[in-house]
């Protein structure tokens, strides 16, 4: 599944080198050694490797009847047996079990959702957008078995049988691990590059090396956005990465400064999210959960730092231009749904072009 045509790679000097594993870097020589014994050469050498999930060993289930989604073959594995599947249990209550679950719910299967925390998404969401995700989902018939792990996996006749940490036995057709991902960053630690939890990477996307950078999933990257280095698993952020060293590569002297957003599709309820919710201490409420389409704005003091909506796209849209532009929404215009976002937000972006905007500091 190219992103482009193959006709493109070949227009733009870029040769595509499918199913090649770069296996070692020699920096000295500035050669990036292949799986095969080919040796690459580079000027500048970005490493763009991607997370790999997580998994996890469950006593009692063999590798083979596990099932998770992270690449095509994972995805085509799942399609041939969902028409078989009556009952499904998904290990890991964030966006892509959920994604799942929604998914499943929609054809009449019945699921449990395995979620070790006390709240769904509770690592990427407030606690008041994580609680309507939390009905939404029961309400479509999903059961959440939170603050629970799978302590192990049998089998009677047909089905597998999994006993949760409470005691709870759960009869189902299939497991679904969907318990996050790692990075991969092994190749950047055997050459010697620095690695926490990720290629660490500094303010203009430079590992250690300053021949080599590091971007996307594989990268901890300090975010003006955020407190300290964070590793953020998102279409946006590996985008943003690549063009901003691009640009750096051919001259631009700029820090990276990307809002990081996301998205998560579940059912009918669209949620995006600008900003980086985890240091927010309290938040604001605009338009009711109830209608199915509100935002939840996150403040961190009176400073704004993130917004969640669900099924508010001009929100969002708005969110993202004033936290882009480091400027805040005061609390009472959050709250007031008749308030106009979008015309504060275009007032913020021409204060912007006068004044230099501050993120977070
Ligand atoms: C099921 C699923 C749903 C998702 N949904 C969303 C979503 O709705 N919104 C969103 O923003 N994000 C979503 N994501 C996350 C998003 O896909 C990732 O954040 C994004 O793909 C990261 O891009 P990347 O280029 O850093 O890494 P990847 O897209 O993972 O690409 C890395 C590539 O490097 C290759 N590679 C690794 N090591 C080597 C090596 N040594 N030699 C050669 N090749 C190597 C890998 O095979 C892989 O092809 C989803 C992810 C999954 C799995």
């Amino acid at each position: 599944m190219l992103l482009r045509a193959q006709g493109f790679y070949a227009a733009n000097s870029i040769e595509l080198r499918l199913g090649a594993f770069a296996e070692c870097i020699d920096r000295n020589a500035r050669v990036v050694v292949l799986a095969d014994g080919t040796r690459l050469a580079y000027d500048h050498l970005v490493l763009a490797m991607g997370s790999r999930n997580r998994g996890a060993v469950i006593p009692g289930l063999g590798t083979g009847a596990l099932l998770e989604l992270r690449t095509l073959a994972h995805a085509r594995k799942l399609a041939a047996r969902v028409g078989e599947l009556r009952h499904v249990t998904i290990v890991g209550g964030g966006f892509i079990g959920l994604e799942l679950a929604s998914l499943f719910r929609s054809r009449g299967i019945e699921i449990d959702v395995i979620e070790a925390s006390e709240r769904p998404m509770g690592r990427a969401l407030s606690p008041m957008t994580s609680e309507y995700f939390r009905r939404f989902h029961t309400e479509a018939g999903v059961r959440f078995r939170l603050r629970n792990v799978v302590q192990s996996v049998g089998y009677d006749v047909a089905r597998q049988v999994v006993t949760l940490s409470d005691g709870t036995t759960i009869n189902t057709d299939a497991i679904i691990m969907a318990t996050g991902v790692l990075p991969n960053d092994a190749l950047a630690a055997t050459a010697g590059l620095k690695v926490s939890n990720g290629v660490v990477v500094d303010a203009q996307l430079r590992t250690s090396d300053p021949t080599i950078s590091a971007i996307g999933d594989c990268a901890a990257h300090p975010n003006p956005f955020c407190n300290g280095l964070v590793r953020l698993e998102s279409v946006q952020n590996a985008i943003d990465q690549a063009r901003y060293v691009a640009a750096r590569l051919i001259g631009s002297a700029a820090p990276y400064r990307s809002l990081p957003w996301f998205w998560s599709n579940q059912g009918s309820a669209r949620l995006q999210i600008a900003g980086f919710a985890a240091d927010a201490d309290n938040a604001v409420l605009r338009g009711k959960p109830e209608s199915g389409a509100f935002s939840v704005f996150l403040y961190r003091g009176e400073r704004l730092i993130a917004v969640e909506s669900v099924n508010k796209p001009s929100d969002h849209v708005a969110a993202r231009r004033i936290l882009s532009g480091g400027l805040s929404v005061p609390k009472s215009m959050a709250a007031e749904t008749s308030a106009d976002l979008k015309q504060f937000a275009g007032a913020a972006v021409l204060r912007e072009v006068s004044t230099v905007a501050q993120p977070r500091a």
